[in-house]
């Protein structure tokens, strides 16, 4: 192989950089040459392409985003868009492609393999949702900002007495809820993985509340619905003032943490081995702090789940 490509695509998460650096400059390393993408598999389609050199990812580890850019495309989801997407590929002399991005990302790239360009995927994604691996460039980023708006609520929580609801991102999956509830001790975690009724999360604040407790943190997965209904079925049931927050999109950004920025780069470079020894797709990730490889067929129909070891630890330790 002579020469390779990369793109993000789907959600940007912190990280990607990192990923972008490791997969030219391990590429690089090995005498292979290296094509940017950008705006992911739109820009595919676009032929937006330029070469990246050992420079062009300089500066670059500690910077949150992409900086290819990342698109969503439904075009190419058809068969014309991903021959369009071929026609590109092979005008440019890529022969092997490497796309960093969450499931539907990893989707398209297992077309193009099925239709002769070797690809790989690298997981970026800030939930934390994809099967295969125990973690996804990004999340731990994510993880952290979420605890440090926390530790901020907690402040004012205590000082004002009050419920507050934090509504995390994560899409279908509880992880970044789970987590940064456990990292923050919330009272109470709300993830689409464990079945919850608000007779529960009732009769929890009102045992905290009747041991003296001076205020009480809910954290919400968006997965099982909006922080702010959460809220307005407790106020109905116990007249408790809730406050709400929801985190939004500052959890997508930010200087990516040293944990991602290793991850990216083990992962970025390791999918750039696994294209050198002619593998196509694929999916990479991290099992037991090792870095692994899955059919990306075989990772989909998984189903990602969480460790509900940690729900159980999280309520034995919020009691
Ligand atoms: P995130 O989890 O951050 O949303 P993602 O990779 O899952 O990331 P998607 O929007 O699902 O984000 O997918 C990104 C792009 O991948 C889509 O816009 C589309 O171009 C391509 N893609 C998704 N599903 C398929 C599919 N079934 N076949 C071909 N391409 C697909």
């Amino acid at each position: 192989m002579k020469k390779i490509g990369v793109l993000t695509s789907g959600g940007d998460s912190p990280g990607m950089n990192a990923a972008i650096r490791a997969v030219v400059r391990k590429a690089l390393y090995h005498g292979v040459q290296v094509s940017g993408i950008y705006s992911g598999y739109h820009g595919l389609m676009n032929n937006n392409i330029e070469t990246l050199d050992v420079g062009s990812v300089g500066d670059i580890i500690h910077r949150g985003g992409t900086i290819l850019g990342t698109a969503r495309s439904e075009t190419f989801k058809t068969d014309e868009g991903q021959y369009q997407a071929i026609e590109n590929l092979k005008a440019n002399g890529i022969e092997g492609l490497v796309v960093i991005g969450g499931d539907g990302s990893f989707k398209g790239a297992e077309k193009l393999s099925e239709k002769g360009i070797a690809a790989v995927g690298v997981p970026g994604t800030i939930d934390n949702d994809i099967p295969c691996t125990d973690f996804t460039i990004g999340f731990d980023t994510a993880l952290n900002t979420v605890i440090e708006a926390i530790d901020k609520i907690r402040d004012t929580a205590t000082s004002h007495e009050r419920t507050f609801i934090i509504e995390v991102m994560g899409r279908d999956a509880g992880d970044l809820a789970l987590w940064s509830g456990l990292a923050d001790g919330a009272e109470t975690i709300l993830i689409p993985e464990e079945d919850f009724t608000i007779d529960d999360v009732v009769s929890r604040l009102n045992r905290g509340y009747d041991r003296g407790k001076k205020h009480s943190i809910i954290v919400v997965a968006e997965g099982i619905g909006s922080g702010m209904d959460v809220g307005h079925q407790i106020t109905d049931k116990t007249g408790l003032e809730c406050r709400v927050t929801v985190l939004g999109h500052i959890q997508r950004g930010g200087t990516p943490t040293a944990f991602d920025r290793v991850l990216a780069s083990r992962l970025g470079a390791y999918a750039v081995e696994q294209l050198l020894q002619g593998q196509k797709g694929i999916m990479v990730g991290l099992q037991q702090n090792k870095e692994v490889a899955t059919n990306i067929s075989e990772a989909l129909e998984r189903k990602h789940t969480v460790d509900h070891s940690l729900c159980k630890l999280a309520r034995e330790l919020s009691i």
